[in-house]
């Protein structure tokens, strides 16, 4: 996928912006000495630990670990993929990008993104206009929907008919064909129809406020009463969730997000000052929409009807946030009285008593172990034990980190076993998110992780180079960085770690960029050791491949002087 992407593409794309741009028009930044801070935007805190350095170009949390480039920054904030993180960055800074960057994701979704925007504006134009949208308006109405919130969501009417928006869309059989594709229109027997009609239209919108689909939902007794755009190119249901996009607009930070049913219940909440609330599009929570609202928020509340099958549904979605909930971030379970949804909630209780509700729902431990409570006998020391055998597996998909320290402790109280349970302390788990200590670093990695975070070493004269003759990955990586710094002087931290198209170098590259590598010394006498140690490892090396030759008469004169210097420093002295 990046693959396709040049090096020398990305290279200026980075030198033209400026991560603190980029972060800033997301998470405001505070000035500190020669950095910028903040509070971090991928882990819960109270005092900032995120920096980003101008000179770097590179951001950096010392709380979780989370660090990168601008384009890093995009993929992680923006749920961007490579290629997408590029296209806006490019055009940012209104860098024209090669054709073969703008069609690399396959076919070019442009027209698609272009055409669903001319829906949604069509949509919302009717519902002011249409001569049958009164039935629409009115029903807004009831639901007490004022004008502020039906612009800020661009509901939209669908007028009755088989052809409204194809006769307005759809000017050539291009645009039939790519209206077909968008899903906003059905074709059968080689006919072609609205697919929406006579409905109350909710654009949905993805991270970057486009629009990839539609939820249209009847007024009267019609089926289905809610409508959603097909999976197409640019819209997939599991992954898409309705409100997130207004939701971040409309809120600077997000404590916590809930998760409800209905475009209804989002649009009615937020009509009451509830603006933190996001729609599963018909599909239950999948693992991208939590990994998606865990990034916009630490909590998330899933809610439910309380009968059996909202509890039911609720159970998988705990199984499905296990596996996600590392340490800051916490999910909980909101269940409604039966047959209640949100939308009937809060206009017959009001916001207050709602946000009560919120603030009451179930910590996932709660569910968990209650649930779980339920198919044992607790009195019983058998009913006790059993739990614990139960509770295990759920526990164990939990990341490793003081929640799930903290739900083993838990599981031992309830139990009444005793658990071998160690609480990881603050200083363990901070040394262990800073990743491996300096001095553990290779010689190989460090001289890297210098080179990256003081691109200036690389012109300095009569650096050491007979270690370039050993092939390892890390060497080559090495001498690559050196070539680059020797001809581009000015590059930053960043535009070498992006210089990479492989993920898996540029995601090792991002590590050794952030690491704290706590130089006492000169960084130059540093770099310069690395290579030197590189060096004995060089001549150790070739040594090596001379002894494997039987006899000194089948060496060169090169590996016999070798394998005597390498005897030499040997010895002790
Ligand atoms: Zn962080």
């Amino acid at each position: 996928m990046a693959g396709k992407i040049p090096p020398e593409f990305i290279d200026n794309l980075l030198s033209r912006v400026d991560v603190v741009d980029i972060v800033n028009q997301r998470v405001p930044l505070r000035r500190a000495g020669s950095e910028y801070k903040a509070c971090c935007p991928f882990h819960d805190e109270k005092t900032p630990s995120f920096t980003v350095s101008p000179n770097k170009q590179f951001y950096h949390c010392f709380g979780c670990g989370a660090h990168g480039t601008a384009l890093g920054f995009l993929m992680e904030y923006d749920r961007l993929n490579f290629p997408e993180a590029v296209e806006e960055l490019a055009t940012s800074v209104g860098l024209e990008l090669p054709t073969e960057i703008a069609f690399q994701q396959g076919p070019d979704n442009r027209p698609l993104y272009e055409l669903m925007n001319q829906a949604a504006d069509y949509f919302s134009r009717q519902l002011r206009q249409h001569p049958q949208a009164a039935m629409a308006t009115e029903y807004l109405q009831q639901r007490g929907l004022s004008g502020e919130i039906t612009r800020d969501y661009r509901i939209g009417f669908a007028p009755p008919g088989w052809n409204n928006l194809l006769q307005q869309l759809g000017d050539s059989n291009e645009k039939i064909r790519q209206l077909e594709t968008a899903g906003l229109i059905s074709s059968k027997n080689d006919k072609q129809y609205d697919r929406f009609r006579d409905r109350i239209m909710f654009p949905i919108h993805d991270a970057r406020g486009r629009v990839v689909g539609f939820g249209g939902r009847v007024m009267g007794d019609d089926t289905p009463k809610y409508l959603n755009s097909p999976e197409t190119p640019i819209f997939h249901k599991g992954r898409e969730l309705y409100g997130l996009y207004e939701a971040r607009k409309a809120l600077k930070d997000l404590p916590s997000l809930l998760v409800v049913e209905g475009y209804m219940d989002v649009v009615a909440l937020a009509q009451y000052g509830i603006r933190n609330v996001v729609a599963t599009l018909g599909t239950a929570t999948t693992a991208d929409h939590l990994e998606k609202l865990f990034r916009s928020a630490p909590e998330v509340i899933v809610c439910f009807d309380g009968d059996r099958a909202g509890k039911e549904a609720a159970w998988k979605a705990l199984e499905t946030a296990l596996p996600l909930l590392r340490d800051g971030r916490q999910a909980r379970f909101l269940f409604l009285p039966d047959g209640e949804d949100p939308d009937s909630q809060v206009r017959k209780h009001g916001k207050d008593a709602f946000l009560a509700k919120m603030d009451q729902a179930q910590p996932l431990s709660d569910f968990l172990f209650g649930k779980l409570g339920e198919q044992v006998d607790m009195s019983t020391l058998d009913g006790r034990a059993r739990l614990v055998a139960l509770a295990k597996p759920y526990i164990e998909k939990l990341p490793k980190g003081v929640f799930r320290d903290m739900m083993n402790q838990q599981l031992a109280r309830l139990s009444g076993a005793r658990m071998p349970a160690k609480p990881a302390t603050p200083a363990r788990r901070r040394s262990s998110f800073r990743g491996s200590r300096p001095a553990l670093m290779k010689p190989i990695h460090r001289a890297i992780a210098l080179l990256l975070q003081y691109p200036e070493l690389a012109s300095q004269k009569n650096l050491p180079r007979t270690w370039m003759q050993l092939e390892t990955t890390g060497t080559d990586i090495l001498k690559q960085l050196l070539e680059i710094l020797q001809q581009n002087p000015t590059y930053t931290t960043a535009v070498l770690v992006e210089h990479w198209e492989d993920d898996s170098i540029r995601h090792h590259l991002g590590k050794l960029a952030a690491i704290d590598l706590a130089i006492t010394g000169d960084q130059t006498e540093q770099f310069h050791g690395c290579l030197q140690r590189l060096e004995k490892e060089a001549r150790q090396e070739a040594g090596k491949q001379a002894r494997n030759k039987l006899r000194p008469s089948d060496m060169t004169e090169e590996e016999k002087k070798l394998l005597r210097q390498l005897y030499s420093e040997k010895k002790p002295g």
